[in-house]
């Protein structure tokens, strides 16, 4: 029986120095007197090695969804093909959309380039290129497609900017591609653009996102809370967690609406596994958000500032130990007896922790908006074709009949028909794009025909896109160089 006021949460630890830094941070919670029951499952290599590709049984699913609750370890994903990534298995399935990291500097106390960073990356954590959609098209080229919604952009966004309401930041950035992307990125930074005027009093700006790396990199206090979708947040929260002094050092929380996973950034360490020298902090900061996020800011704070004072009194891990700046060289357990020890105390330079308690982000359930005009416009049709010559293909595609006609061909998104040039590179993949010539909307029937007389002419027609147009406005790209 859970007593009344203890929260059961599910605790996976993990592969390589999983273990030592689960075993770590859950005596400080113990010792903290948190109020939470611990069921423990087993996820990550063991799984995998016994066959299940997956790497998590129905039983640990079973308790993640019945606590709603998870505090995981670094897993190991064994190399080689045939395994699915389990972390990300996980977020799409428990619809954990939000990838909350925050990466802020402790200086003087851990070395660090950036003594006044102190930024939130806020990752779209569900959609983009990790819906892991790929195919093998032609001998010579892959594809992987690249998803965004409106649902995923406004759920990431609203948090964003919801997150830096309750925590009083006054600045929310947006990173984006969308001088390239315009259609994904495009689409993200208008919707971030929509909700910004919801929120009057916190600045909202928008970048590119590789001078936006360079400058997190560089200039990183530049910055509050960053967001943006899944593969650049990546990128950026590991560059953000790595200038404020170690990958070691960051926590993160994967949040969605009915269930929540806490875990460090860093990954399974093999090299140092076994060792007890690894830095415990990253899972701990997870669990400090955790206990956040359960309502138990009391014990969130005690731990913080337990773990602030074991830090600005030099006892560090080999990983932020320095000559000069640290006092003393600790493993991962004594480091966890330090701040057990430290509990109740606060920090004397660094700003000691205060959370608010019985606050919670106002984030209302995604709203389907209403149909817009869809009209069908033409089809963009993929050829595998091992000819040199694109006149001969356009040739050969200008005879199908049907009421959509061939206006162009592109070679990986460079326009070759009409008007191409010969120093254009071209593989074996031709995207042949068919339009009505009257403006008016395209007869669906006319594709099945288009696409049965390709076939009957022997052309090898791999893919096709509809192109349509919504409320009048083009849905697809033009070709490069149209
Ligand atoms: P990694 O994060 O495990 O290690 C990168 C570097 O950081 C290594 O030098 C490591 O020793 C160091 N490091 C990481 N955490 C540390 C800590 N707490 N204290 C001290 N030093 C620390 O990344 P990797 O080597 O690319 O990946 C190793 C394994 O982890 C792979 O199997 C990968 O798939 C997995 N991984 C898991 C997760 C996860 O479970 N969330 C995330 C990333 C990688």
């Amino acid at each position: 029986m859970i007593k009344s006021n203890m929260q059961k949460i599910t605790v996976a630890k993990g592969d390589g120095i999983g273990p030592e830094i689960m075993n770590a941070t859950l005596e400080i919670l113990k010792a903290a007197q948190a109020r939470i029951e611990f069921e423990e499952v087993e996820i990550g290599e063991k799984v995998y090695l016994s066959g299940n590709t997956s790497g998590i049984e129905k039983s640990a699913w079973d308790s993640i969804r019945r606590n709603k609750v998870f505090l995981k370890a670094p897993i190991t994903t064994p190399q080689g093909g045939g395994y699915k990534s389990l972390n990300v298995t996980m977020r799409k399935a428990l619809g954990l959309y939000a990838n909350i990291r925050p990466c802020k500097s402790f200086h003087p106390f851990i070395a660090t380039k950036h003594p006044d960073m102190d930024v939130v990356i806020i990752r779209e954590n569900e959609e983009d290129l990790y819906a892991g959609i790929e195919h093998q098209q032609t001998d010579e080229v892959v594809q992987c497609l690249k998803l965004i919604s409106r649902p995923g952009c406004e759920k990431i966004i609203r948090y964003a900017f919801e997150y830096a309401k309750l925590y009083k930041r006054k600045k929310v950035s947006c990173f984006v591609k969308d001088n390239i992307m315009k259609q994904t990125d495009g689409l993200f930074h208008k919707v971030f653009r929509e909700i910004a005027v919801e929120y009057p009093d916190i600045e909202a700006d928008v970048w590119i996102i590789d001078i936006a790396a360079a400058r997190l990199a560089d200039t990183p206090e530049i910055f509050e809370v960053i967001v943006t979708s899944n593969l650049y947040g990546d990128v950026v929260s590991d560059i953000a967690a790595q200038i404020s002094g170690s990958v070691g050092l960051a926590g993160s929380a994967n949040i969605g609406e009915a269930c929540a996973m806490f875990e460090a950034i860093h990954g399974s360490a093999p090299t140092i596994a076994g060792q007890n020298v690894a830095n415990p902090s990253g899972l701990l900061k997870a669990a400090i958000m955790m206990l956040n996020h359960i309502g138990q800011q009391d014990v969130a704070e005690t731990i913080k500032n337990a773990w602030l004072c074991t830090i600005e009194e030099g006892i560090h891990t080999a990983d932020i130990y320095k000559e000069g700046i640290s006092k003393e060289l600790v493993s991962t357990s004594a480091f966890a007896a330090a701040v057990i020890s430290r509990l109740g105390l606060k920090p004397k330079s660094l700003k000691v922790a205060e959370y608010e308690k019985g606050v919670r982000l106002n984030l209302p359930k995604y709203q389907r908006k209403p149909s817009t005009s869809k009209v069908l416009k033409g089809i963009d049709v993929f050829v595998d074709w091992k000819g040199t010559e694109v006149n001969k293909l356009a040739e050969h595609l200008e005879k199908l009949n049907s009421d959509i006609r061939l206006t162009m061909i592109t070679n990986r998104g460079v326009k070759v028909w009409p008007d191409g040039f010969e120093e254009t590179f071209c593989t074996d993949h031709w995207r042949c794009r068919f339009e009505v010539s009257n403006g008016k909307p395209a007869d669906k029937s006319s594709i099945p025909v288009l696409l049965a007389q390709a076939l009957q002419d022997n052309l090898d027609v791999i893919k096709t896109e509809n192109l349509y147009e919504f409320d009048g406005v083009k849905g697809y790209s033009l070709g490069q160089g149209q």
